[in-house]
């Protein structure tokens, strides 16, 4: 089981091989996250998302799914896109954010990165309850892939950092 660590802060700050982005599918960018990525990050992440967009990716990126790219001016070496589901008060859609999670640690390890770092995907304009997304990112987090040897989880304020916690010492 991965030792996952919380911390309450900034994304775009966090010295790891990957920063996570919570994307939309168009991956050209948006609020939140994304926002603060590509303006701290530089034009080179937009460029090459766009890139994508021109190639594989052309119909964009699908929710649950994960891509990496340059980090451009952040101190991370790549960033991974993905895209969490939108909250809905009737449809189930837990199993497409812990895929969120999976596919970014194994687009992480294809990259041959140790150590990788997520935001609280969907929990901001996607408006996913913030104890249910902890629930889903921490057991789905505790899975282990192989070469991620560090896992983190940034949290921007402290109330979803703490919630983020009290659910982390309920597991243990
Ligand atoms: P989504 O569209 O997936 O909901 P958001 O970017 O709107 O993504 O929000 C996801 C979470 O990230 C929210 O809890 C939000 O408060 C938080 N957040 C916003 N900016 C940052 C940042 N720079 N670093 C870390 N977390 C952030």
């Amino acid at each position: 089981m991965n030792l996952i660590e919380l911390v309450q802060g900034d994304i775009t700050e966090q010295h790891v091989d990957v920063v996570v982005n919570a994307a939309n599918s168009s991956l050209l960018g948006g609020g939140g996250v994304d926002g603060a990525i590509h303006r701290k990050g530089g034009p080179a992440i937009l460029e090459a998302c766009r890139k994508l967009r021109a190639g594989h990716y052309g119909r964009g990126l699908k929710t649950g799914q994960a891509v990496a790219t340059t980090a451009g001016k952040l101190p991370a070496r790549w960033v991974v896109h993905t895209v969490g589901p939108v909250w809905s008060a009737t449809e189930d859609r837990s199993g497409l954010l812990a895929d969120c999670y999976r596919n970014s640690m194994l687009a992480a390890a294809e990259l041959g990165a140790c150590s990788i770092a997520f935001p609280a995907i969907s929990t901001g304009i996607y408006r996913w309850p913030v104890e249910s997304a902890a629930k889903i990112a921490l057991t789905t987090l505790a899975e282990e892939v192989p070469g991620i040897t560090s896992v983190r989880l940034v949290l921007f304020d402290k109330k979803t950092y703490d919630v983020f916690s009290e659910n982390a010492q309920d597991k243990k």
